[in-house]
């Protein structure tokens, strides 16, 4: 299984505020968010589909590792 990497489109890093630099892959099974500009990385849970699919979900609300 090779990783796909895609970014998510008007997502926001919660960590330095950039806009289109979270990328999202899969990494042993389980989502990933990475933001390229500062390199923050959230595991994702199923709340990320919400964020994924829906509007306005805030994404600030990841706790960290
Ligand atoms: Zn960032």
């Amino acid at each position: 299984m090779v990783s796909k990497k895609r970014f998510i489109a008007g997502a926001s890093c919660p960590q330095c505020q950039e806009q289109d630099s979270i990328m999202l892959y899969n990494e042993a099974g389980v989502e990933v968010m990475e933001c390229v500009a500062c390199g923050y990385r959230k595991r994702q849970t199923d709340e990320a589909t919400q964020q994924q699919a829906g509007e306005g979900e805030v994404i600030g609300v990841f706790k960290p590792d």
